[in-house]
């Protein structure tokens, strides 16, 4: 779009993205709509996921995910108050009391760890967010004793949260631009699952065959970071 003032042209054009209201922190209120439009986006892929997980686990992957944000869906209902921290904090704990497999607790504890490193805010911006991710991912390497390489979420989780700090920590504030790059650095960790042999969950007894396939978890994560950009989107354009 070329802008310019009456009787004077400018030499440059703006871009319209530059003219638009960029969002650059995000309330409890709109980490709600986050996480019911996770819940959604999670229902609509099971089968994706049990594809995913029959290949090379147990094939219960899409229906745990999905019990768990159900209940997330459920409990959010009851959620009052302001704090973004017990707003995931109920989250990761909605996860974690409903959920089979080994993914219950370490989703749910990336969700509570997310929520620890928020307590006490109403409003985060990027660099709060890269925090969170970064609590997130220290979580689940606590309780899952994972690296990356070891065809898990944390293959997608890792570079996701890499991608945010980096993005805080060059000066970015645009929420939508920054998770673009998040997601993409999730999806490209996902991709690489596909080469590993698992040494970690049940994917391990399978060992060298379960390579050319995706780990579930990792794809999950993807769903998740994916549906956060869409909502923020969405937001964007309201
Ligand atoms: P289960 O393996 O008990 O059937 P799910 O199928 O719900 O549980 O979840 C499997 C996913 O959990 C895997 O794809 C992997 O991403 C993740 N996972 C399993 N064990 C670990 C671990 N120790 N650390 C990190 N992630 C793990
Ligand atoms: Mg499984």
């Amino acid at each position: 779009m070329q802008c310019s003032k009456i009787g004077e042209t400018f030499p440059y054009s703006y871009s319209f993205r530059a003219l638009q209201i960029m969002i650059t922190s995000i309330g409890t209120k709109e980490i709600e709509q986050i996480l019911l439009d996770i819940s959604s986006n999670i229902h609509s892929q099971i089968s994706y996921l049990t594809d995913i997980d029959s290949q090379i686990g147990d094939g219960d992957h899409g229906y745990n995910i999905d019990r768990g944000f159900a209940q997330v869906r459920k409990d959010l209902s009851k959620f009052e108050g302001y704090d973004i921290g017990s707003l995931l904090a109920l989250a990761g704990s909605s996860l974690i009391s409903s959920m089979g497999g080994a993914s219950g607790p370490l989703f749910g504890t990336a969700f509570r760890k997310a929520g620890n490193a928020a307590r006490g805010k109403s409003l985060v911006n990027l660099s709060d967010i890269a925090s969170m991710f970064e609590a997130a991912e220290n979580g689940v390497i606590d309780i899952g004793g994972s690296k990356v390489g070891d065809k898990t979420m944390l293959d997608s989780l890792h570079p996701a949260a890499l991608a945010a700090k980096s993005a805080a920590d060059n000066g970015e504030t645009d929420l939508v631009g920054a998770f673009q790059s998040i997601v993409l650095a999730a999806e490209s960790g996902l991709e690489k699952t596909k080469s590993l042999v698992a040494t970690k969950g049940r994917a391990q007894y399978v060992g060298e065959r379960g390579q050319g396939f995706y780990d579930a978890g990792a794809a999950t994560v993807c769903i998740i970071l994916r549906s956060v950009l869409e909502t923020l989107r969405h937001l964007d354009d309201e």
